[in-house]
């Protein structure tokens, strides 16, 4: 029997970076999408797999999405509660959504210390502001993390980036309090 994980994966980041359109190119078309609305946010649930040292495993994703541009505290704690790891997303075409990279992080980290992130600069497609991946890449190894070159439009590099974290809660992340 294969192995099954259970996890939950925050989508973070300033408004209109495309957290909801990763989620729905991720999910589209090939996993049932079931959604719980709740205040403020919306969750998704879908199948992947991946493999655990040469093994199979199932990783059943609760995947978190924003609805809205702004949380209050409140609802972060909820938001962020029980999460094993979160894809934080910016947007190449706007410079101040990579600077409030490192907000989203710590804001994350504080509630889930152990939980694993990676960073998305999502809009791929389109020009920059000139942000290179080596920048990106240097931010998120302050966190320990890797960064993606991601599109929701053209979808490129969302699987992987969706598959890596996935990997990463199973292998990584520590279960939450
Ligand atoms: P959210 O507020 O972070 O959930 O952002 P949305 O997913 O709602 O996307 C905001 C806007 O950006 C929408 O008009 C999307 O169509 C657009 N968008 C999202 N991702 C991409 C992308 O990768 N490329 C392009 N060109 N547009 C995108
Ligand atoms: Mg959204």
């Amino acid at each position: 029997m294969p192995e099954k994980f259970l996890k939950k994966v925050c989508l973070l980041g300033d408004g209109a970076v495309g957290k909801t359109s990763l989620v729905r190119r991720f999910v589209s078309d090939q996993f049932e999408d079931k959604y719980i609305l709740t205040v403020g946010t919306k969750v998704v649930k879908c199948d992947i797999k991946v493999s655990i040292s040469g093994a199979e495993a199932t990783v059943t994703l609760m995947i978190w999405d924003i609805l809205g541009q702004r949380m209050h505290d409140s609802l972060h704690a909820a938001y962020y509660s029980g999460a094993s790891g979160a894809l934080i997303v910016c947007d190449i075409t706007r410079r101040e959504t990579f600077d409030h990279v490192p907000e989203w992080i710590e804001a994350f980290r504080k509630s889930s210390p152990k939980s694993c992130v990676l960073l998305l600069a999502n809009k791929s497609d389109l020009p920059s502001w000139g942000a290179t991946k080596d920048e990106l890449d240097e931010l998120a190894r302050k966190y320990d993390a890797n960064g993606y070159l991601t599109s929701a439009k053209t979808g490129q590099k969302v699987e992987q980036a969706f598959g890596e974290i996935a990997l990463k809660m199973c292998t990584e992340a520590s279960k939450p309090e």
